[in-house]
């Protein structure tokens, strides 16, 4: 179905809504070719328990590397049964491409192609699913890397696909205590200082006074496991460029 939205529009009113609405917008818009992506991690509980309380059904993609720490699997048990969620789906890799990129690697594709390993394990499955959605939710946040800075609360993809982030304008402060507020467990790890947690061989705890996300992919140059940014967004110039066609009548 084709969504005819004026993204500055709602982009500008979203700016002072609170995540709830712009959740509820979503789902109205959206479902049900809508779905909204977790990796189970410290900020997680936040946006699982607002969609428990609008749609409990809406599908959950978890991207099952199957480097997870127990813990974060332990705390994605615990999360599904409190809330209620029934439909969470883990996106694994293709087996023979993540058989083949561990035997290149020595077993530790981590260590020496940490991109490829993130496209095989993360990007290429999420891909592949979202070709079943039109839009899809993701729990990050402005403030947590320079690239997320930038972000707005609806975007546009290359190829008909939108992206709702409505927790752009939240603080990790905001999410410990919407987590206390409504009594949900935090992830066993984040006291001992992982205030970021993905696979385990990418993780470290946060030193203090330290970046929150600088825990992920300690010591190499990579910030982003690329599940953000494999898809062009779709600017207001872009969208305002004339077709080839068009500007070859001129
Ligand atoms: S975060 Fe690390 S272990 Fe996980 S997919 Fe990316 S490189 Fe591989």
């Amino acid at each position: 179905m084709a969504h005819q939205l004026d993204l500055e529009k709602l982009n500008a009113e979203f700016e002072t809504k609170n995540p709830q609405e712009i959740i509820a917008w979503a789902v109205a818009e959206f479902s049900p070719r809508f779905a909204l992506t977790s990796s189970f991690g410290p900020e997680s509980g936040t946006l699982l328990h607002m969609v428990s309380q609008i749609q409990r059904d809406l599908p959950v993609l978890f991207l099952e590397t199957g480097y997870h720490f127990p813990e974060t699997l332990a705390y994605k048990d615990q999360l599904v049964k409190l809330l209620g969620l029934t439909k969470v789906i883990d996106l694994r890799a293709d087996s023979g491409k993540k058989a083949a990129l561990v035997a290149k690697h020595d077993g530790v594709p981590y260590e020496k192609d940490p991109d490829s390993c993130c496209h095989i394990n993360k990007v290429e499955p999420l891909d592949k699913v979202l070709k079943n959605y039109d839009a899809w939710m993701s729990g990050i946040r402005r403030r947590q890397t320079d690239f997320r800075k930038s972000i707005r609360i609806v975007e546009e993809y290359e190829g008909e696909m939108y992206k709702v982030s409505p927790l752009s304008n939240f603080t990790s402060r905001d999410s410990w205590w919407y987590l206390k507020e409504h009594k949900i467990p935090q992830h066993p790890l984040y006291e001992k200082g992982y205030l970021s947690i993905g696979c385990w061989p990418c993780t470290r705890p946060v030193q203090a006074g330290d970046d929150e996300r600088s825990g992920r992919w300690a010591g190499k140059a990579k910030s982003e496991c690329g599940i953000h940014t494999f898809k062009e967004v779709k600017t207001k110039e872009k969208a305002e460029e004339p077709s080839k066609d068009s500007s070859s009548n001129i």
